[in-house]
């Protein structure tokens, strides 16, 4: 036992408000760093719009996009993209991709309000979209919210038009009205998750009838509007994918500005740290990947989620233009599967076991395990994984907590580890923790979105 430290100090693990660990340079890097992290909130709302804001970052870091059978060389930076909706980076290491890569992953959909495929309809002279909710979201948080409408619309001559409806001061914007109190009597008696059924997350999108129509005027005011905007019919939507999102930037929370509000912060807050760290690695030991990919919230599956094959066929080409196996590399691959986790909320204690749950401003959490009940559809990480991510962070100075998603059988959820892992990957998860998580308007602390980012650039630089 080291003579100038007590037992305590020796013993006892005592971790701090991060806060108070980092000086005042530091505190200056987290908050130019958080600058950019909310630009990239705002440009993204949609996993496609966030795929574009990445590779027009990665294009102006030196990535180019990636061509099959191309023979890459170390310090090589290039980036793959898969149906819009998901990117891949890479930048070539030092070492044959057979000893391993270093992976951050991180998803860039969200929850939201998906249009169906017939949504324009009119009801008492007020036109509105039908929804059909994605993710795990509460249904209550989404009326009497200002909305946008983001997304693409098909056409059948191969045409894809972009939509983005109430970004720009100025625009319209959209709403989903809420009962008023005075006749909410009944409605207050039922339990929240019955309050607001999802057949009545109808968007109030007109009430101005066309002039000279008799039938559906207020709607086909709406299709006229549409089709002057963007040439488009109401058959388009059938082949549309138009997501309602919440209309509000991302704002800084807290009379001490220490604090990020902002829709999509899970997992966009991960994603951004993944990115920014990859963009600022330059020549690593071991070739580094970043990974932003879709369909987490509804379980990584479909083209472009964690499950599909197209990850394996990138890494199959990878490993092909640097003369590497890509099974030989999978077994020696590390994978921090950058989520968010819970951060501890003292509003709803009752929720949490605090001895285990993540707090604001204690640094990026990691979670061994996540999954619900035993620790089920967990990957459940190895303790030597635990301890070699341990070293890396701490060699790093990368602020750091253990993470538990809430009191076991309270609930749970999962990312996208359990599908690293099946790879033969060692995978460990590794995010910022964040206040109402999957609410229209989530918080999270500038210090954890820092120390998620300097996180990942140990993961990438790690020797
Ligand atoms: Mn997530
Ligand atoms: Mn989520």
């Amino acid at each position: 036992m080291a003579e100038n430290k007590s037992m305590a100090q020796e013993l006892l693990y005592a971790p701090q408000n991060g806060h108070v660990r980092i000086d005042t340079a530091e505190e200056a890097a987290c908050a130019q760093y958080c600058e950019g992290y909310k630009r990239f909130l705002d440009e993204g709302k949609t996993e496609r719009e966030c795929v574009d804001a990445a590779v027009a970052l990665a294009e102006a870091a030196g990535f180019r996009p990636y061509e099959r059978g191309e023979k890459l060389q170390p310090g090589d930076r290039i980036y793959c993209v898969n149906r819009s909706k998901a990117v891949f980076l890479a930048v070539i290491g030092k070492e044959s991709l057979n000893s391993g890569v270093q992976i951050g992953g991180a998803h860039i959909d969200s929850p939201r309000l998906d249009l169906k495929p017939m949504p324009l309809y009119e009801d008492s002279e007020l036109a509105y979209l039908k929804t059909h909710y994605y993710g795990g979201l509460r249904k209550y948080q989404w009326v009497a919210v200002p909305l946008e409408l983001h997304g693409v619309v098909a056409l059948k001559n191969g045409e894809v038009v972009s939509l983005r409806i109430g970004c720009e001061e100025g625009e319209p914007r959209l709403v989903i009205e809420d009962l008023l109190p005075h006749l909410g009597a009944e409605q207050s008696k039922k339990p929240l998750g019955e309050a607001i059924p999802a057949e009545t997350l109808n968007i109030l999108v007109g009430s101005q009838p066309l002039e000279g129509e008799e039938k559906d005027a207020v709607k086909l005011r709406i299709l006229t509007i549409l089709h002057e905007k963007y040439g488009i019919v109401e058959e388009d939507l059938i082949s549309a994918e138009l997501c309602a999102v919440p209309a509000y930037r991302a704002m800084d929370i807290g009379l001490d500005r220490s604090m990020i509000g902002a829709y999509g912060q899970d997992d966009r807050v991960c994603a951004y740290a993944a990115l920014r760290a990859l963009l600022d690695t330059v020549s690593p030991q071991k070739t580094a990947v970043c990974l932003l990919v879709d369909k987490e919230e509804i379980g990584s599956v479909g083209v472009s989620g964690m499950q599909s094959a197209a990850f394996d066929t990138f890494m199959a080409d990878l490993c092909a233009s640097c003369g590497a196996d890509r099974a030989v590399c999978y077994a020696h691959s590390l994978c921090l599967s950058a989520d968010v986790t819970a951060a501890y909320d003292p509003n709803f204690a009752e929720a949490y076991e605090k001895r285990n749950s993540a707090r604001l401003n204690y640094g990026v959490g990691l979670c061994k395990y996540t999954g619900a009940r035993g620790k089920s559809e967990a990957s459940d990480a190895s303790a030597e994984v635990v301890a070699r991510v341990r070293r890396m962070l701490d060699d790093n100075n990368v602020l750091w907590q253990m993470a538990e998603l809430g009191k076991v059988d309270y609930g749970g959820g999962g990312t996208i580890a359990q599908y690293m892992a099946n790879r033969n990957i060692d995978t460990l998860d590794a995010g910022v923790p964040v206040l109402a998580m999957h609410a229209p308007f989530e918080t999270v602390s500038k210090l954890d979105c820092y120390m998620t980012y300097k996180a990942m650039r140990a993961l990438y630089e790690e020797a």
